[in-house]
């Protein structure tokens, strides 16, 4: 029966599953990797001649495929074998040390590595404390936030700790709201209770990081419930009167090609950090991106192999950072800087300076120093700031650097 099942479903969902996406290299800004989407209306359509339970059945069998597909293992082209792109990989790896700097948006055109570079992060991401066998990935050490599930297990004090790495999960722009948030069926909740909860991809992705690539194009349903997300640190359904709760806090790193559209200002403004990627007009850098994608397809294990001391010293490096970040201390007069800076850039608000103080002392933890100095505040700004500038009409304000220094340097 399952097999048959399996048939009739490979027969409209075109083989999905592994493969077909190998092509993540430095220069293929690849979208979403998740191969076929599935069009519910097909579905539905050819599923109304089959008797109910089958239905039942293969509405099953389908949500667990697609929730594989959101995981395919892929072949990652290696984080610190991307050329150039500082900026984006400096933004991408503050967030890793610190989930509190508050995510990044990668502006760019296609082809500049914005994809290769979140999906490659994964690998060099640092561990965290799961507890076992928990669905919403809740902390042993943090029992007030834990999900109603946990909360039963630290009541009967059946809490196994699990080491594993920080994930990057994926939203794909064309994602259902059941997808996203998860679904309930009141009738099963009431006869099964909670846990008859179809967890989505916000219960995935809590203490992680959500990667939406073309993040400007996405559903205002899912925009909502992003923003209601990370404002809260809490996902939650309702569905007839019925509500249901989980911890959901990660870090958004969002991609667009401002070409297709600009991103709603709410989500712009809960999103940290802003990179611009541009293609790089070095000559010789050009020829070796082109080198290492021919090594990368021609023999992936091999060419993955001649990175690893390089993704085994970042990881550390990154550990390293985590472990010292406590201790790096921002001297008073820098806060003026800080401060200054806003003023002088009109920003709205007080968000951007609290960035700013943040991110700075996450650079320093990242060059290994723990004490700020100007050069972090300044890297900082850069990240914080552009995006940020308070526009006012017939106003170009454009951000500048040397201005930026300037005003650190009175
Ligand atoms: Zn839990």
């Amino acid at each position: 029966m399952a097999t048959s099942i399996k048939n009739w479903i490979g027969k409209f969902t075109g083989g999905m599953g592994d493969g077909g996406n190998g092509g993540n290299g430095a220069n293929s800004d690849t979208r979403g990797g998740n191969g076929h989407r599935l069009d519910s209306s097909t579905i539905t359509g050819t599923m109304k001649e089959r008797p109910p339970e089958i239905i039942e059945e293969i509405k099953k069998e389908l949500s667990e495929i697609s929730k594989v597909s959101t995981k395919t293992k892929r072949v990652l082209y290696p984080f610190s074998a991307i050329i150039g792109q500082e900026r984006m990989k400096r933004a991408l790896i503050l967030n890793a040390i610190n989930p509190s700097v508050g995510g990044v948006l990668i502006r760019g055109q296609k082809g500049t590595a914005k994809s290769t570079a979140v999906r490659g992060l994964a690998e060099v991401l640092p561990e965290i404390d799961v507890v076992k066998g928990c669905r919403f990935n809740c902390d042993p050490a943090k029992p007030d936030k834990a999900c109603w599930e946990c909360k039963e297990r630290f009541k009967n004090r059946e809490i196994e700790v699990e080491k594993r790495m920080m994930r990057v999960v994926d939203l794909p722009v064309g994602a259902t709201e059941d997808r996203v948030v998860g679904s309930l069926d009141i009738e099963k909740a009431i006869k099964r209770g909670l846990q008859s909860f179809e967890s989505g991809i916000l219960a995935d992705a809590n203490r992680g990081i959500l990667y939406v690539d073309e993040i400007n194009l996405l559903d205002d349903y899912v925009v909502d419930a992003l923003l209601d997300a990370a404002a809260m640190g809490i996902n939650t359904v309702e569905r007839e009167g019925v509500s249901i709760s989980h911890p959901a806090q990660f870090i958004i790193v969002g991609s667009m090609n401002p070409e297709e559209g600009e991103l709603r200002p709410q989500l712009l403004d809960r999103i940290a950090l802003q990179v611009e990627v541009e293609g790089i007009p070095d000559i010789e850098q050009r020829i070796e991106i082109i080198t290492r994608q021919n090594d990368f397809l021609n023999d992936p294990a091999a060419f993955r192999q001649s990175f690893s001391g390089d993704q085994e010293r970042l990881r550390a490096k990154i550990v390293q950072a985590q472990r010292l970040l406590p201790r790096v201390t921002m001297p008073h007069e820098y806060l003026r800087t800080i401060t200054r800076i806003c003023i002088e850039f009109k920003v709205d608000g007080h968000r951007a300076d609290i960035m700013i103080d943040r991110t700075a002392r996450t650079n320093a933890a990242y060059e290994g120093r723990e004490r700020v100095i100007e050069d972090d505040i300044i890297e900082a700004a850069e990240l914080v700031l552009p995006h940020r500038m308070r526009k006012r009409p017939f106003e170009e304000e454009e951000f500048s650097i040397d201005r930026l220094r300037e005003i650190a340097r009175v």
